[in-house]
C-alpha cells in the first residue's frame, strides 16, 4: 500500500532541488501532485517526468495574485488539498553590514511572506486532517556567518508554524517545519564555491551533505498518517549539524 495513495498534494518550489525530490517521492507514494515554481520550462520538464497525475503551475509565491491563481486551478482540478508543502525559498549570501534593502526584501518576500500566504490562502481548500509542511533550515538554529538574514527568515518560519499550529484543532489540519541541513541542490551549488561545497560536509557529524531524496523521505513521513499526532514540531534532517 502506498502511503499517500489518493491524496492531493501541492508543493511550491518544486521544479528543482528539495521541492522536486519531494514531488518525486509523493508521486512514488501515489499522490496526485501540483508543482509550483516560476520557470515554465522547468515545470514542463517536471510534468513530463512525473506524469500522469502531476500539474505544473507557474506561481511566484511572493505574489498573492499568483497564489490565488494556483489555488483556483487546484480547486478546479482536484477540489481539495490533503498535503501542502511551502518549500519555495531563496538564500542570498550577504553579511548584515553589507546586505542591501533589495536582497533583504527578496529573501523576506519569498521565504516569509510567501509561506504565510501560501498557507493562509490554502485554508479553504484543506481537507480534514490535512498536513502542512514548511521548509525551514538549520540556519535558523545555527546561524551561518554569511547567511544571517536568510537565517532570520527561517527563524520566522518556526513562529509562523507555531501560530498556525495553535489553530490546528479548530481548522483540523497539522502543520510542521521540516528543516534540512546542507543539501546537494542547485540552490546550494549557486551559493557556495566548489571548495566550500567540498568542505561543507566535514562540519556535519555524519561527515557529508544530505541528498535531496533524504529530505523528501522525511516529507513523506510528515505528509502521511504515520505522523497523525505531530503538530507544531520541527523535524531537523541535518546529519546532526545543528544539534551538536
Ligand atoms: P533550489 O534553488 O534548488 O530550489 C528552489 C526552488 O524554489 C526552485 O525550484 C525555484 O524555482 C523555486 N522558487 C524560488 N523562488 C520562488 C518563488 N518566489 N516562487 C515560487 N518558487 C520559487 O533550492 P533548494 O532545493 O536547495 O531549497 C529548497 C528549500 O529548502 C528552500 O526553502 C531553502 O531555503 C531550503 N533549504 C535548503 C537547504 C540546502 O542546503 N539546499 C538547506 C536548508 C534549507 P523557480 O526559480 O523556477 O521559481
Amino acid at each position: 500500500m502506498k502511503v499517500l495513495e489518493g491524496k492531493v498534494a501541492v508543493v511550491t518550489g518544486a521544479n528543482s532541488g528539495i521541492g522536486l525530490a519531494i514531488a518525486r517521492a509523493y508521486r512514488a507514494e501515489g499522490a496526485r501532485v501540483f508543482v509550483a515554481g516560476r520557470r515554465q520550462a522547468q515545470l514542463d520538464e517536471v510534468e513530463a517526468e512525473l506524469s500522469p497525475d502531476v500539474t505544473g503551475i507557474r506561481c511566484d509565491v511572493g505574489r498573492l495574485e499568483d497564489l490565488d491563481a494556483l489555488y483556483a486551478t487546484v480547486a478546479e482540478q482536484a477540489g481539495r488539498i490533503d498535503v501542502l508543502v511551502a518549500n519555495a525559498g531563496i538564500a542570498i549570501a550577504a553579511p548584515l553590514g553589507e546586505i542591501t534593502e533589495e536582497q533583504f526584501d527578496a529573501m523576506f518576500t519569498t521565504n516569509v511572506k510567501g509561506p504565510l500566504f501560501t498557507v493562509q490562502k490554502a485554508l479553504p481548500l484543506l481537507s480534514p486532517g490535512a498536513s502542512i509542511i514548511l521548509t525551514g533550515s538549520t540556519a535558523a538554529s545555527r546561524p551561518q556567518p554569511n547567511l544571517p538574514a536568510y537565517g532570520a527568515t527561517k527563524a520566522a518560519i518556526r513562529n509562523l508554524v507555531r501560530g498556525f499550529a495553535h489553530d490546528a484543532g479548530t481548522r483540523r489540519y497539522r502543520i510542521n517545519v521540516l528543516s534540512p541541513g546542507g543539501t546537494r541542490t542547485q540552490g546550494l551549488q549557486e551559493l557556495l564555491s566548489t571548495e566550500e561545497l567540498a568542505a561543507a560536509g566535514s562540519s556535519v557529524p555524519l561527515g557529508r551533505l544530505a541528498e535531496a531524496a533524504e529530505i523528501a523521505a522525511a516529507a513523506v513521513f510528515l505528509a502521511s498518517d504515520a505522523s497523525s499526532y505531530v503538530n507544531g514540531s520541527e523535524l531537523a534532517v541535518d546529519g546532526g549539524f545543528a544539534q551538536i
